[in-house]
């Protein structure tokens, strides 16, 4: 089975690199997704966040995984790439009422594509990029949070913000 995994990664987390990579361990092949969002302001561009993201996977040897920049509707592009499944994250309740809803509507407008929810693993389920960049602005410790591979970037980063 080939599934997305959609978002906006800005950045990616450690929370979502522990989806992927379960994902990785369950499905043939898993699209990381960055769904062009107009209505939210990214602190990093696109290419910024394929390239944080490509870095990611080839650090973790995610030979099954790929990054691809997507818009418009996301059911829409995914069935356009051949997926038949939507990967979201769910952290909390707050998470689950938003998930529904999205999901929800997805279902209605395709019926091919199913929305799959993983939890987050307990030491992830407070992580968020807005987190890490409030973290990382204010000069705190990110590592653990973020890849490893992209402390040292995302600390730069931010601090010329
Ligand atoms: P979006 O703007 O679409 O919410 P995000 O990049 O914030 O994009 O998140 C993408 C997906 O990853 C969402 O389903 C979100 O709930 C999930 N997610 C975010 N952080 C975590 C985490 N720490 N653990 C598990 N899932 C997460």
């Amino acid at each position: 089975m080939k599934v997305c995994y959609p978002g906006s990664f800005d950045p990616i987390t450690n929370g979502h690199l522990d989806i992927i990579e379960r994902a990785a361990r369950m499905f043939d092949e898993v699209i990381v997704l960055i769904m062009r969002n107009p209505r939210k302001n990214c602190t990093f561009s696109e290419e910024q966040r394929v390239a944080m993201i490509q870095k990611v996977i080839d650090a973790h040897g995610l030979i099954n995984v790929s990054v691809k920049v997507g818009k418009g509707l996301t059911v829409n592009y995914a069935a356009s790439l051949g997926c038949q499944g939507i990967l979201r994250g769910i952290r909390a309740i707050s998470d689950y009422e938003f998930e529904l809803q999205q999901a929800t509507a997805n279902l209605s407008l395709n019926q091919n594509v199913e929305t799959l929810l993983l939890i987050a693993r307990p030491e992830y389920s407070f992580l968020s990029s807005s987190m890490v960049k409030e973290i990382a602005m204010n000069g705190g410790d990110v590592s653990g949070l973020l890849p490893d591979v992209l402390v040292a970037e995302i600390t730069e980063g931010m601090k010329t913000l």
